[in-house]
């Protein structure tokens, strides 16, 4: 199937209040221009240099959604554009992307990036330091950024009863601050696990080979 088609489809089988980000990671813009020719106008990149040239390059109607890991020194390429940052994972990259949103006479949207996964490899703070975060007054200290949700990776694996119980700790922690930190979306989900992360309160889901093809 196309590109195009590929997007018709997501946007026809999933629920209308889950986002549908395209992980567009590694791909030309001419893969990217044929999914915005179909409707599509968020779209998610891990590397901020890549993003920044995609950015200058396309149409500015684009909301681009950082979703892999911030080099603290790199926040200020895609302070004066980017829409969402998914995987703040750290204060000095909170005060970081805070100081570059006041340069640029904005306030960032960002998601703070939980572990829910038991491999080493995937980023995310502690589900006890999220709660502690919330609990606590230190995000007056950033007015520059606004903390809107949660995103999480669970763990790769085919062993969905594994995958449903880390989206379900995701959800939780979800569900026990949406309410007093005025949380809005929930990050996961990705083309193996969508419809698991779906079933599980996501709100938005980030799709990258499913719709472009694999990387
Ligand atoms: C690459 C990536 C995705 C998309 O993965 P697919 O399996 O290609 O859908 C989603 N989230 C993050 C953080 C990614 O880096």
């Amino acid at each position: 199937m196309s590109i195009a088609e590929n997007i018709l489809r997501f946007r026809e089988s999933i629920p209308p209040h889950v986002t549908l980000v395209a992980v567009s990671k590694t791909k030309p813009v001419a893969d990217l221009m044929e999914a915005y020719e179909a409707g599509q106008r968020i779209f998610g990149e891990n590397k901020i240099q890549e993003m920044t040239e995609k950015w200058e390059e396309m149409p500015k109607d684009i909301q681009w959604h950082m979703i892999g890991h911030v080099q603290t020194n790199k926040v200020k390429f895609m302070a004066p554009f980017v829409s969402l940052v998914h995987a703040v994972d750290r204060i000095k990259l909170l005060k970081e992307i805070n100081k570059q949103a006041l340069a640029n006479n904005r306030v960032i949207d960002v998601l703070i990036q939980v572990k829910i996964a038991r491999e080493d490899s995937k980023f995310g703070m502690a589900v006890e330091d999220v709660a502690a975060l919330f609990q606590s007054n230190e995000l007056d200290n950033y007015p520059n950024v606004n903390v809107v949700g949660l995103m999480g990776m669970a763990t790769f694996t085919d062993d969905q009863r594994q995958v449903q119980a880390e989206f379900e700790l995701l959800e939780g922690l979800f569900l026990r601050f949406r309410e007093s930190a005025n949380l809005t979306i929930l990050s996961s989900g990705m083309s193996g696990d969508y419809k698991l992360a779906i079933d599980n309160g996501s709100t938005m889901i980030r799709v990258g080979s499913s719709i472009f093809g694999a990387r």
